[in-house]
């Protein structure tokens, strides 16, 4: 089988993660070695070997500490932001900050070892990467990779150094919504001009983008909005609050004080949250929950939606601010694509279609494959495929965050006070002649890549003088190789466990076969054993016999002992 180019997207979840490929004029989606389509977006460390995916996943109860989930929400973020000490306490891993950096602390082969929220994402990456390498037969390197609106220039960059440790090439980071359209684009019938309103809600994020379709595949992106603390998870934690307070009042017993208990509430909550999408109740049953008392409780649809009303309330703001931001009144919408998981929840389902007064939402494009989709298809246009179907698509996106400069420091961010805001980085002209306030002029250009990654030039018109900045990660380029080869490090480790349990396999059937071979061997010798003593008794007991009654029992001898002599392999026959 062939990518073209070997180009993939990789719509890269804060839950989950997708991985696709144009092939034949259209996009296949590469399911993993479990044969699942999306792969939640885990590393689990063990004594022996580092995890990622389905398996990591499964170690979340049983070795918390050193399951790492939720990498998105770390990336880019500032250890001492009340908002981020908040999300810390619903991870059972530990981070730490060490030089303004993240890390997170793990047990990893009986040792602590850190690593970087960019080291964490690139195992991801490469989880992806693998599974698109084994279904493809032949290597992987260039990449689209799909983020939530809201990331910031630092947050993209880290997904770019977190690509290149992984050993890919990121041809482009783009937006999610602006996968879906793409996808959404590539499915739909020319109908003319269009406002369409993409409405991704997954497990961490909530990404809401407004594109103006002009010209048919010209996906121009008039506005976007985001938060990073509206998903999944966040519907998830309420119903764990919930239940820890029910245990309290029923049992007088506070569960939060284990992780594993924690961790088992958690998976039982997401699964009942899964089903009151379909069912009006769910219900939890866990044995031994905590100091061996059987937890068996329920939750209705009803509850779930009231322990969740601020938080679905805050959806539609954020749809208001589009609206806003782009100067539209709710009826200039066409369509409302939706997309992410958790759009599934028929109460969010129904504000949003009454948010538009009743209008019909567009459920056509598949919600957990719509962003790999797109990903994917614009990998392959940016690796140079020619193909009809793929002619003038074209995504013109925006910028979601609002940029400014104090003195010459860089911020990005949509708070008025630059203390709120990103501080990208800062860079120094000097030379500016003394001058009463206001009078220096200076000319700031911001230059946003593709990738939505950010470029500041400053230019001083008195001296001429100049100077400019690239919005980085904060890795060098040494630190980076470093990385590199450790990610190679733990590819070899890995590689030598997977070889190690595949010859331990090999002696283990080995072994098993050969006791069913003995095992074989007795039972045939024990047939014979006793047709040979039926033979000599009848031989005792009938010593006048006729030729056709000797000749009758040799056969019936014959019958039994044949193929047992020809299973053994002997020659000849008795
Ligand atoms: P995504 O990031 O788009 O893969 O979305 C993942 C989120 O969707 C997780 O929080 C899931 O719990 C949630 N999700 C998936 N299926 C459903 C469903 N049927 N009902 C409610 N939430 C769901």
């Amino acid at each position: 089988m062939y990518a073209e180019k070997n180009a993939v997207g990789i719509d890269l979840g804060t839950t989950y993660s997708c991985v696709g490929f144009w092939k034949n004029n259209r996009i296949e989606i590469i399911p993993n070695e479990q044969g699942n389509r999306t792969t939640p977006s885990y590393v689990s460390f063990t004594d022996t070997e580092i995890l990622v995916g389905e398996v990591a996943k499964h170690q979340v109860a049983t070795n918390p500490y050193n399951t790492v989930f939720d990498v998105h929400r770390l990336i880019g973020r500032n250890f001492y932001d009340p908002d981020f000490q908040t999300d810390m306490k619903h991870w059972p891993f530990r981070i730490f900050e060490k030089n303004g950096r993240l890390y997170v602390r793990v047990r990893y082969k009986g040792e602590k070892k850190d690593f970087s929220p960019e080291e964490i994402t690139s195992m991801i990456l490469l989880k992806m990467k693998d599974i698109a390498e084994a279904f493809l037969g032949e290597s992987v390197k260039n990449v689209v990779i799909t983020v939530p609106n809201y990331f910031n220039s630092l947050q993209r960059q880290a997904i770019v150094d977190a690509s290149t440790i992984a050993g890919l090439n990121a041809l482009r980071i783009i937006n999610s919504p602006s996968a879906a359209a793409i996808a959404y684009e590539l499915d739909r019938k020319p109908t003319g001009l269009r406002n369409v309103l993409v409405f991704d809600l997954g497990g961490g994020t909530c990404n809401v983008s407004l594109f103006d379709i002009k010209h048919e595949g010209i996906l121009d992106v008039i506005a976007v909005a985001g938060n990073n603390h509206l998903g999944g998870e966040d519907f998830d934690n309420r119903i764990v609050n919930h239940f820890v307070q029910e245990f309290k009042n029923k049992f007088n017993k506070d569960l939060t004080s284990n992780v594993r208990a924690l961790c088992r509430l958690r998976e039982q909550c997401e699964r009942a949250k899964r089903i009151l999408s379909a069912s009006k109740q769910a219900f939890i049953e866990i044995d031994s929950l905590f100091e061996d008392i059987d937890f068996h409780t329920s939750l209705t649809r009803d509850r779930f939606e009231k322990m969740n009303q601020d938080l679905f309330m805050s959806i539609t703001e954020l749809i208001d601010k589009v609206l806003q931001d782009s100067r539209m009144k709710k009826s200039d919408v066409n369509e409302i694509v939706l997309v992410g998981g958790s759009t599934r929840i028929p109460k969010i389902q129904r504000m949003i279609s009454e948010f538009f007064n009743g209008k019909e939402l567009n459920k056509s494009i598949n919600s957990d494959e719509a962003a790999a989709y797109g990903a994917s298809t614009l990998a392959s246009i940016l690796s140079g495929n020619t193909s009809k179907k793929l002619e003038g698509l074209l995504l013109v996106e925006a910028n979601s965050l609002s940029l400014g400069i104090e003195t010459l420091d860089v911020y990005e961010g949509n708070s008025t006070r630059s203390i709120e805001n990103n501080l990208l980085g800062e860079f120094e002209l000097s030379g500016i002649l003394p001058a009463p306030k206001g009078v220096p002029q200076i000319k700031i250009t911001f230059d946003i890549n593709a990738d939505g990654i950010l470029n500041v030039s400053a230019f001083d018109k008195t001296t001429g003088r100049k100077n400019k900045i690239t919005i980085t990660s904060g890795f060098s380029k040494e630190e980076i190789e470093r990385l590199v080869a450790e990610t190679e490090k733990y590819r070899m480790d890995k590689e030598r466990v997977i070889q190690k349990v595949q010859a331990r396999n090999v002696l283990e059937s080995y072994t098993y076969d050969l006791r069913n071979v003995i095992q074989c061997i007795e039972n045939m010798k024990n047939e014979l054993e006793n047709a040979v003593q039926d033979s000599i008794t009848w031989l005792d007991e009938n010593q006048e016999s006729e030729k056709d009654e000797y000749e009758f029992k040799l056969n019936l001898l014959k019958k039994i002992a044949n193929p047992i002599v020809m299973k053994l392999g002997v020659n000849g026959s008795p």
